[in-house]
């Protein structure tokens, strides 16, 4: 019997994604590249520690910023997976023309390709909304897989809820809502089909976590429910075939450490230190295994996958 899968992603996302989430401008300084200098050495340590292959996803943008490209260069020398997570993180990237769907993907995986010398397999869409069109580009473009997939009633509502809050407000976020049938979509890998929330013979998907009442599997409600709630969502995700825990680099970000006062007001998870949040993480990790889980990047979920299906 083979062992069951769980894998460790994490969005690259650099704190001016989460400024622009926020409708708040952050201003230039060590602060704005926190994610690449501070985040992703504590989470990189974690791994380590675990002995642990994640999969990052890098936004090709991002690469042409000092350092940064040598820290995904030497990620992907460490062993971690290195994923495409567009070009210019446009939120709204699902409602652009199939031209500049398919500019977009392929200048952040020839960026990827380029830094790490290996195109990347696997595609993450920015703000987990992605289209057929979309789907139809990776196709093309010769990806393994795609990971944006989260159908999570309680993440879609929250999503409408704060983004219709700060309309009201006057605010604007550059966050869009998705089509409410994404939530029918299969809450573990699947082939798509058309529309992408059905089972098809099209691309895998390797959907983001959700667990069994519904709740979002996702970094950011693992530490802000801090230890007791990441231990309860994690039992309430124990025994699916595949476990993703979808981390933001952001997730172990610490407002005093880092300089991000400007944000703490709009992010809850910004009270609690980055230590505590990285021993969230580790306790995750701890109970996963436990479980009897294997823990690999997902671009190895995707082989698998592939292998099983495959006659
Ligand atoms: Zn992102």
């Amino acid at each position: 019997m083979k062992r069951k899968l769980a894998s460790i992603s994490v969005d690259l996302d650099e704190v001016g994604c989460y400024g622009a989430i926020h409708g708040v401008a952050i201003q230039d300084g060590p602060a704005l590249h926190a994610v690449y200098d501070r985040c992703v050495p504590r989470l990189v340590e974690l791994f380590d520690a675990e002995s642990i292959h994640a999969t990052f996803f890098a936004i090709g943008s991002d690469l042409d910023h000092g350092s940064n490209r040598d820290i995904v260069a030497s990620l992907h020398e460490a062993g971690h997976e290195i994923g495409n997570h567009s070009f210019h993180h446009h939120y709204d990237l699902s409602r652009r023309s199939a031209d500049d769907i398919r500019d977009d993907i392929e200048l952040g995986a020839s960026t990827i390709h380029e830094v790490c010398g290996a195109r990347p397999v696997g595609f993450r869409a920015p703000g987990y909304t992605i289209n057929d069109t979309m789907f139809d580009v990776l196709e093309a473009s010769g990806v393994e897989y795609d990971s944006s997939v989260f159908p999570c009633p309680s993440y879609y509502a929250t999503k409408v809820a704060v983004l219709g809050l700060m309309a009201l407000r006057g605010r604007r976020s550059q966050s869009i809502v998705d089509t409410p049938n994404l939530l029918r979509s299969p809450k573990q890998p699947y082939r798509v089909g058309r529309p992408y929330w059905r089972k098809g013979q099209g691309l895998l998907e390797l959907p983001i976590g959700v667990t069994r009442w519904g709740l979002p599997y996702i970094g950011t409600s693992l530490v802000l429910w801090g230890d007791r709630g990441a231990r309860a969502l994690t039992r309430q995700i124990l025994g699916q075939g595949l476990i993703h825990v979808e981390l933001h680099g952001f997730d172990v970000a610490d407002v005093a450490l880092d300089g991000l006062q400007v944000l703490a007001p709009h992010r809850p998870d910004l009270k609690r230190p980055a230590a505590e949040k990285v021993s969230v993480i580790r306790t995750v990790i701890d109970m996963i295994r436990q479980a009897g889980y294997e823990l690999v990047p997902l671009k190895e979920v995707a082989r698998r996958f592939s292998e099983k299906s495959s006659p």
